[in-house]
């Protein structure tokens, strides 16, 4: 489709410093790409679409996320615990008794509730595999975002160990065989795996969590595997501080120095949380190029505090923003995301702040946190490089036509805004998408994914949480 956008009252590029914002007021796609932005003047055959009182980002790329979850939110027995006593009171206990269709369900959900934020790509930490698995959900979860028009990175996990201690392990909750893991790693790749700058589908090797997942020798022949199939390596770390506590016991490091250890640190790497790190860590994680997936929303949640993303980009490491699942993040989409990570960047900082007749910098120490536009940043071009797709998740001439366009006009949060660029994050809050094209196709169009019924999406949702319920008892 050819097409113009035009008259946007501001558009964020995601790029850095200067190049953050262009002027506009107009953008022009061609087949699937940017090719201009500036004033431009219509041409014949394209088709327009009115951007006045609209703000333009790049479509938002979701770094780290648990899609079967979708069904989990807000469950009382893990409400209020932290990370340990959450995974076996919400996870653990009722992932067993997730069917396909549920699975299917809750993908579906979890997509569309990105989607209507205005994410483009979404890269799903799926861990729901086992030994003798009846159906395909990897396959499933390609579907899925296929149907909407979404990226999507399959980030493979599980692993050859479990953490539940359980005399009859429930069959869902055994781990695989390394070759098992790494057999089907290799089949999804043949079949989804597309190396392209821009592509639709991805594979990344993704065991759970280094430290329970698998051991050493493991970890460090998946991830050879993995740079030798041309594939990323993703997982969890570092997330509370129990992680220092069982990497220290079996190994006597630090979680960062285990990963070194086993050649898990690298700009093909990035780990979801990294929220208790050591200055020596930090140091380490930039100096190897290696990303981050900051889930603040979930840390928050669980209690596990706020990750020192500020100093990590200083030090070197690549910023990307992940939702993380749903049973751990009640709001799931990039807006809330972003919304909480710009706020919490900026209390981590006035928290770290030191009276000035106590020999620190007073409140000046808090004035280089977060900006708006270093979460956009993060959001989206940060998410395109950790996930290695250069081609998408900034506005510029050449790159794909992910492109959200957030019209402020019919709701009075985004009223009186002195700098509208900023609404969808700092205002918080759904800012209605007017329209969302991903590679220059329509998936959004005024708030709504065309064809796509809501509310029968949310009957089926209740009768599924009401028989997850009634299977666990
Ligand atoms: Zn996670």
């Amino acid at each position: 489709m050819n097409l113009l956008v035009r008259n946007a009252t501001a558009i964020l590029t995601g790029l850095k410093g200067s190049q953050a914002r262009h002027a506009g007021p107009d953008l022009r796609v061609r087949e699937g790409r940017i090719t201009a932005i500036g004033a431009l003047v219509p041409e014949p055959g394209e088709t327009q679409v009115d951007a006045t009182d609209c703000v333009v980002y790049p479509a938002w790329v979701n770094t780290h996320h648990h899609l079967f979850q979708s069904l989990l939110k807000g469950d009382p027995a893990g409400l209020n615990a932290t990370l340990t006593p959450w995974l076996q009171a919400t996870p653990w206990r009722l992932r067993p008794h997730m069917d396909e269709a549920m699975f299917r369900l809750a993908a579906r959900i979890g997509l569309l509730e990105l989607a209507l934020s205005g994410c483009g790509t979404v890269a799903d930490h799926n861990y729901h595999y086992w030994p003798g698995m009846p159906y395909d959900g990897s396959a499933i979860l390609f579907e899925e975002a296929q149907a909407l028009g979404l990226r999507f990175v399959l980030c493979r996990g599980g692993g050859t160990l479990s953490r539940v201690e359980a005399a009859n392990l429930p069959p869902s909750l055994r781990p695989e065989t390394l070759d098992r893991f790494l057999g089907d790693v290799d089949r999804l790749a043949t079949q989804f795996h597309d190396p392209a700058p821009d592509a639709m589908q991805r594979v990344v090797v993704a065991p759970t969590t280094p430290p329970h997942s698998m051991r050493p020798a493991e970890l460090r022949e998946t991830a050879a595997f993995a740079r030798a199939r041309g594939l990323r390596l993703h997982s969890h770390l570092s997330e509370t501080v129990a992680y220092h506590d069982i990497v220290h016991a079996h190994h006597a490091m630090k979680p960062v120095h285990f990963c070194q250890s086993i050649d898990w640190l690298g700009p093909d790497v990035w780990f979801a949380h990294l929220v208790k790190l050591d200055a020596d860590e930090i140091a380490l994680l930039g100096a190897t190029g290696t990303g981050i997936a900051h889930c603040p929303q979930s840390n928050g949640r669980l209690g596990s505090g706020i990750a020192p993303v500020r100093a990590l980009e200083a030090a070197g490491a690549a910023i990307s923003i992940g939702v993380d699942g749903a049973a751990s993040n009640e709001a799931a989409d990039m807006l809330s995301e972003t919304h909480a990570a710009w706020l919490l960047q900026r209390a981590r900082a006035g928290e770290a702040a030191l009276a000035q007749h106590r020999g620190g910098e007073g409140e000046a120490q808090a004035a280089a946190a977060a900006t708006v536009e270093d979460v956009v940043r993060w959001g989206t071009a940060g998410g395109a490089q950790v996930l290695g797709l250069p081609a998408v998740g900034t506005l510029a001439p050449g790159q794909a036509a992910d492109i959200a366009i957030y019209r402020l006009s019919e709701d009075p949060r985004y009223f009186g805004l002195h700098d509208p660029a900023i609404g969808p994050v700092a205002s918080g809050g759904a800012a209605r998408l007017q329209m969302m094209l991903v590679g220059g196709r329509t998936v959004v169009e005024h708030g709504h994914v065309p064809g796509l019924d809501v509310h029968g999406l949310g009957r089926e949702a209740r009768d599924a949480v009401r028989r997850l319920l009634a299977a666990a008892q």
